[in-house]
């Protein structure tokens, strides 16, 4: 049985590497000839809006999934008349669009940061008066791992980011005439959370449902840099409402596969940022730490097999590795380490592997953590304040 697979990068990779023991081939579709999956499996390397190379990508496939939630949804639906796509396109249309995900949350009672939605750069002055200072401005569409965003506390704030507003609504960006009209910023009010959290949340072919713990995440310059796993100091009503939150928006959009959905907690109480309908960076700790990892579970689910537990293995952190990479013999000297490298040359900003701490009790997790390597001490993965701070003084 053979998966197409559209988007080649890591997460494409360590869905295949979950996939062979399975008995499963892949196909991927990735526009650049750099994609890592190179080196694994199949790779068609070709625009998503080449009708022939997707033609060519479909020929026998048994379904088609995607590991990028920016594939273009005209192509997720033109493979769709061929071979079934899962997870459905309607929940890549939701979530490329931050102010239709917003709709979504709120259509399903999921509590969301106050928002006002920014036509263009005239609009900015009316939403910055409805929602207040400090707030945080930011593109509806291809905005990731903090780019597109504007932080606005003051008056200059405002009028720097009315001058960087790029130009809106072009025919490019303009949407789907099914869609409402496309609206290119969203202003949301900043939220002052205790942290950030992300439930993993899978959907079987008839209807059955599994859900991770929630992991705690911790961000530099927008870019995931730790996750710890289960989130520390987790209260029981908090992982309900992730829960319900994550099987709301599953069951609304008839899912199937894995689902990721960010939090900020707030006042003991989560508040939806944004959901990814896929495989998840905050879920690479389920490969060595949970029962069954997401990319095995979101194999599971689309190709309709029974769904694997969810539960976590002790706890674990897991670091991310970018720009550059530390010696593998250091990192592999701590005890249950895991390096996992994605075959990608190095560039600043560019995430090349991972590292998975696993351990008994948060105590050990926490002395095995302070063992790694200088290279996990720099600024950016706030290891000392994580190590520092135990989780209920953050809190
Ligand atoms: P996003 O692209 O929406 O995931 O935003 C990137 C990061 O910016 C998040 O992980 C948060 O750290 C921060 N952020 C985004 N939206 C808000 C908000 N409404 N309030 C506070 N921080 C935010």
């Amino acid at each position: 049985m053979t998966i197409g697979i559209l988007g080649g990068g890591q997460l494409g990779y360590m869905l295949a590497l979950a996939g062979y023991p399975l008995g499963l081939h892949f196909r991927f579709l990735d526009p650049s000839p750099e994609a890592p999956v190179g080196r694994i499996a199949t790779r068609i390397t070709a625009p998503f809006n080449d009708d022939s190379a997707l033609k060519k990508f479909a020929a026998g496939l048994e379904l088609v999934t995607y590991e990028f939630e920016n594939v273009p949804v005209e192509t997720a639906r033109f493979l769709a008349e061929r071979v079934p796509v899962l997870p459905p396109p309607a929940a890549l249309e939701a979530a490329q669009d931050r102010l239709n995900e917003k709709r979504l949350f709120q259509k399903l009672g999921i509590a969301i940061a106050e928002f006002a939605e920014v036509a263009d750069r005239e609009a900015l002055d009316d939403a910055v008066k409805q929602i207040g200072l400090p707030a945080i401005l930011k593109t509806c569409r291809m905005g990731y791992d903090g780019k597109g965003q504007w932080i606005l506390r003051s008056a200059e704030d405002v009028s720097r980011a009315r001058n960087e507003l790029p130009e809106a609504n072009t025919p490019e960006n303009a949407s789907d005439a099914e869609m409402a009209p496309h609206t290119p910023f969203v202003l949301e009010r900043l939220v002052p959370f205790t942290r950030e959290l992300s439930v993993l949340a899978v959907r079987g072919r008839t209807g059955e449902t599994a859900v991770y713990p929630l992991v705690e995440n911790h961000h530099r310059g927008g870019i995931l840099r730790l996750s710890l796993a289960p989130a520390p100091q987790l209260e029981r009503t908090v992982q309900q409402a992730a829960e319900d939150a994550a099987r709301r928006v599953l069951d609304a959009l008839h899912y199937v596969g894995v689902l990721a959905i960010e939090f900020f907690e707030h006042e003991g109480r989560l508040l939806a940022n944004e959901m990814a309908p896929r495989v998840h960076n905050s879920g690479h700790w389920t490969i060595e730490a949970a029962v069954t990892s997401q990319f095995e579970n979101h194999l599971r689910a689309v190709v309709g097999l029974p769904l694997g537990s969810t539960n976590a293995i002790g706890c674990s952190a897991m670091l991310n590795l970018i720009g550059d990479v530390p010696d593998p013999a250091e990192v592999l000297a701590v005890r249950d380490a895991h390096l996992h490298l994605y075959g990608k040359s190095p560039r600043p900003g560019r995430k090349l592997g991972h590292v998975t701490l696993r351990a008994s009790s948060p105590e050990q997790l926490a002395s095995r953590l302070g063992e790694l390597p200088s290279y996990f001490h720099r600024p950016e993965f706030s290891l000392e304040a994580v190590l520092r701070q135990p989780a209920p003084a953050r809190r």
